[in-house]
This record gives C-alpha cells, sequence and structure tokens, in this order.
C-alpha cells in the first residue's frame, strides 16, 4: 500500500481505501481483525479541517489502520435547512486524507446506514437535555444512533472524538457504557485557528464580517480562564456573555460554567473539572465552542 509514483506534476496516492458499504468495510478490515491489529474509527461529517486531521494523527498513533467515516447523518439535525446546505467537499476530503495517510475513508449512502426508517431511544442521562440538547431536540439521539451504526460497522478499538464538541463525547460515552461496548473512546483538544477561532465545517458560512464577529466567542472564554482566579463566577459569566451581546450579528444562545460530567450550571470555584461551554448564532451560522478550566 505505498505511495504510487507521479502523474504529471502530481503526486496521486493509492494507499487510502475509498468504500461505500458495510459489507466491502467488514471484507476490508477482515484480515485486520484476524492478526489482531489495533483499528481507530474517526467518524466525521467531513469539509474536513485541520481539527479533523488532529483527530486523524492521534488515530494513527495508537492503532495499526485508520478509518475516517465521513456522512452526513440525516437524523441529528433538527433544521432541515441546515442540512441541506452541509458543505460537502468530497474531492477535497479525500485529498487531505490521501495526504495525510489515512487508510481507509468509509463513504456510505443514507440507505446503506438507514434502510429502513427506525425509531431508537436510549437514556443518554439528564445531560441529554442540557445545553445543545436544549437548543438542538433529538439531536444526540441521532448522534448516538449513527455512532453505534459505526461502531458496530468497523468493529473499532480505539475512536477518536473532537472537545470541540464537549458534550457530544458525554453522550457518546453514555452510550458505550449502555451498550456495554468495548472499545476506548479518545477526546482531542480544539485546534484553532491562529486568531483564536475554532475550526469548524459550519466556519465557512461566515461572511467576513461574521468572520471578525465569531471571534468574540473565544475571546469571552480565554477571559473567562484567565480572570478565573480572581474573579466570582457570576462576574465570569456577566462579563463574558456582556462581551459577546454587545458584538454586532452575534445572538447568544448559552455561555455557562459547568461540571464536565453532569454539565450542570457550577457557582463554586473550586469544583473538579470545570469548563466553560458557548454558544451562539453568528450571522446565520451556529457556532459553539468551550474551554477547560482553570
Ligand atoms: P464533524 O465533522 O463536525 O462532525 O466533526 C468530526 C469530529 O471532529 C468530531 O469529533 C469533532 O469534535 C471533531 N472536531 C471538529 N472541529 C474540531 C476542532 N476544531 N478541533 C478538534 N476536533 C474537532
Amino acid at each position: 500500500m505505498d505511495n504510487c509514483p507521479t502523474l504529471g506534476q502530481e503526486t496521486l496516492y493509492v494507499r487510502l481505501k475509498v468504500i461505500n458499504t458495510i459489507a466491502a468495510l467488514q471484507m476490508l478490515l477482515k484480515p485486520v481483525k484476524s492478526a489482531a491489529q489495533k483499528i481507530a474509527l474517526v467518524p466525521t461529517m467531513g469539509a474536513l479541517h485541520k481539527g479533523h486531521i488532529s483527530l486523524l494523527k492521534l488515530a494513527q498513533q495508537k492503532a495499526d489502520v485508520v478509518v475516517c467515516s465521513i456522512f452526513v447523518n440525516p437524523t441529528q439535525f433538527t433544521d432541515p435547512k441546515d442540512l441541506e446546505k452541509y458543505p460537502r467537499p468530497l474531492e477535497h476530503d479525500i485529498r487531505m486524507l490521501e495526504e495525510a495517510g489515512c487508510d481507509v475513508v468509509f463513504m456510505p449512502a443514507v440507505a446503506e446506514m438507514y434502510p429502513e426508517p427506525e425509531t431508537w431511544h436510549i437514556d443518554l442521562g439528564p445531560a441529554e437535555f442540557l445545553l445543545e440538547g436544549a437548543f438542538r431536540k433529538g439531536h444526540y439521539q441521532g448522534v448516538t444512533q449513527i455512532v453505534k451504526k459505526l461502531f458496530d460497522a468497523v468493529d473499532p478499538d480505539i475512536a477518536c472524538f473532537g472537545q470541540k464538541d464537549f458534550q457530544q463525547i458525554l453522550m457518546i460515552r453514555q452510550m458505550v457504557a449502555h451498550f456495554g461496548m468495548q472499545l476506548e473512546i479518545l477526546s482531542c483538544p480544539i485546534i484553532r485557528e491562529e486568531d483564536g477561532l475554532a475550526m469548524s465545517s459550519r466556519n465557512i458560512h461566515l461572511s467576513p464580517a461574521d468572520r471578525k464577529h465569531a471571534l468574540v466567542l473565544s475571546r469571552a472564554l480565554n477571559y473567562v480562564q484567565e480572570n478565573f482566579s480572581t474573579a466570582a463566577i457570576d462576574e465570569l459569566l456577566s462579563d463574558a456573555r456582556a462581551m459577546i451581546t454587545a458584538t454586532p450579528g452575534v445572538d447568544l444562545d448559552y455561555f455557562t460554567i459547568a461540571n464536565g460530567e453532569t454539565l450542570q450550571p457550577v457557582a463554586d470555584k473550586s469544583a473538579p473539572d470545570l469548563v466553560a461551554l458557548v454558544a451562539a448564532k453568528v450571522g446565520e451560522t451556529r457556532l459553539i465552542d468551550n474551554i477547560l478550566l482553570p
């Protein structure tokens, strides 16, 4: 599976296997399993950026074979317009995965993952309904449904997720515990643009003005972290919220300092596992971000 030489000026990689069906994926991975090699899965919805690639790099360190999935999962979208306009630059994505040395990209059609309509409901605990769950009803049922299907299809030893979607990792850990699945869930740090904006597939929808205004989210999070030792939680929250609401074109959904396990708001700064989380609509684009405290 070496890189093949050049065609014109361009190097073509033949290492990456592009797979569309669960059957083909399982056939490809069978010898890997038989040889007791480790498989890591990096689930994505595509429109890949350096944040996704950082997950892939961690996966490569931890496993022998890395599978990246690209699937825009309809069941986790609450707004059909958001689903419709979700970016799908497939050629760009495949090129990025080739260049990063990914082994397999799994890109199923919707009918492959959902051959029949199905209902899914599992108990994800009370944190399901907080923060993102309160603004996007049913979102984590959709997320855990597709992640379970991907885990069943790949049967990975390891799966990598970004801390960028902080609540998502908690929900996936709940789902894994619910089914008693045997795999390791790894959380990877948030990759940011140089000016602090958390990388996101949705950032391409930001106009130049939105892009500037969106910086207030990481600025407010940094403000809270920098002043954590000296200011009270109430003060930090009201300052951070005021920074955001004073920014034109930014519509704040929530800014909270919460327990990193339960996501319940916290008033005591000495509590362990604290995280500040924010979500806001910037222009027409909803963004989320967070920072671990202190
Ligand atoms: P998505 O394609 O947006 O569903 O994201 C796929 C995975 O990449 C999820 O585990 C995300 O948390 C992770 N991810 C997205 N953005 C970033 C980022 N800026 N830094 C690190 N991981 C990220």
